[in-house]
């Protein structure tokens, strides 16, 4: 059994590749290296550059490798992008992954996991977040997820073909063996931007809010370890080899922190005072995320193993010292 994984050479692609190739998958990981870093997709993978929306390679690769599943991860993420730009983000995200799914169709793949989000639910849904939330995604970034969730939906109503939608809540940290982390170089993410602050790769660390309806006043979030994340991939793919149907599950610990909860955090992990700088709300960001993770756990028997903040940040700091030295 081979694995086709698009966006291989991404954040949470390479860390899933590098949970494929540990227990002895065959895998494929086609990636157009536009974000992704070609030296983090795991030795033992076959690699192929490409456009994910390039209906012939992606037929090609299927049947060169004699692919029978397929892990979706290519796609654009970055929200304020996504609001200045569009119709890039629906021709990358919904029209190429159109030709994902055509191509599956059209080689006899019929099993698919989708990389999705929490910002598809609406701002003012019960914490924590089920599945069946009600969904109201504002920026492009979150439409072009939901609308290709929809696009599974309607295919797998309409074919022989059965998917798993992955709902990612906040990723952090990095593979703890060191092989691969988060290597944009301009993620605007809490925890890896914490870890450069840690460094003394940037000055301070912004806090975007001190005045939000919770605890502490600071944005709560549910920060999931990366590992962990790859981890449900892999479960995902195992219950669709196993005849599952279709499925949607969110990802997330349970757990809300804080923006100052993480500045402790890495003030723990340091040793050092980090330094902060309070500023305005960041437009658009609700004040709390948290998933409920009972479906995810129930169904694919998904027991994280990392969630320890601390851990999580030493993670996401060794990865940072590494990848930038
Ligand atoms: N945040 C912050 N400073 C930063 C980056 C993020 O205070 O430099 C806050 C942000 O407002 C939110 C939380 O940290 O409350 C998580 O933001 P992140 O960008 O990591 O993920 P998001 O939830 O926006 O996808």
């Amino acid at each position: 059994m081979t694995t086709l994984v698009t966006g291989g050479a991404g954040y949470i692609g390479s860390h899933t590749v590098y949970g494929l190739l540990d227990r002895g998958d065959e895998v494929v990981v086609l990636d157009d290296l536009s974000t992704g870093v070609r030296a983090q997709v795991g030795e033992g993978a076959a690699f192929v550059r490409g456009d994910v929306g390039d209906r012939a390679l992606l037929e090609a690769t299927i049947r060169d490798h004699g692919v029978d599943a397929v892990i979706h991860f290519a796609g654009s993420i970055v929200v304020p992008e996504s609001v200045a730009d569009p119709l890039a983000y629906y021709g990358n995200n919904v029209v190429k992954s159109r030709e994902v799914i055509a191509a599956c169709l059209a080689a006899g793949v019929k099993k698919l996991i989708f990389s999705s989000t929490a910002t598809v639910y609406a701002d003012d849904a019960a914490q924590p977040l089920g599945e069946d939330e009600r969904k109201a995604p504002l920026s492009p970034y979150a439409r072009s997820k939901l609308m290709t969730e929809w696009m599974l939906e309607d295919v797998g109503r309409a074919h022989d073909f059965r998917y798993h939608i992955l709902r990612y809540f906040n990723v952090a940290g990095a593979d703890p063996k060191g092989r691969t982390g988060q290597s944009t170089p301009k993620a605007t993410h809490l925890i890896k931007r914490a870890a450069q602050v840690a460094l003394g790769r940037l000055p301070h660390l912004d806090i975007f809010g001190t005045d939000y309806p919770t605890p502490d006043g600071t944005g709560v979030r549910d920060y999931i370890h990366v590992t962990d994340l790859a981890a449900a991939h892999l479960l995902a793919l195992d219950a669709l080899h196993s005849g599952a149907p279709s499925a949607t599950y969110n990802c997330g610990y349970g757990r809300g922190l804080s923006v100052r909860d993480v500045i402790c955090g890495v003030e723990r992990v340091t040793g050092r005072k980090l330094p902060v700088v309070e500023m305005a709300r960041r437009p658009g960001d609700p004040p709390t995320l948290i998933s409920d993770p009972r479906c995810i756990k129930a169904a694919l028997g998904w027991r994280p193993a990392h969630e320890d903040l601390d851990g999580i940040i030493r993670s996401a700091i060794a990865w940072e010292r590494r990848f930038n030295s």
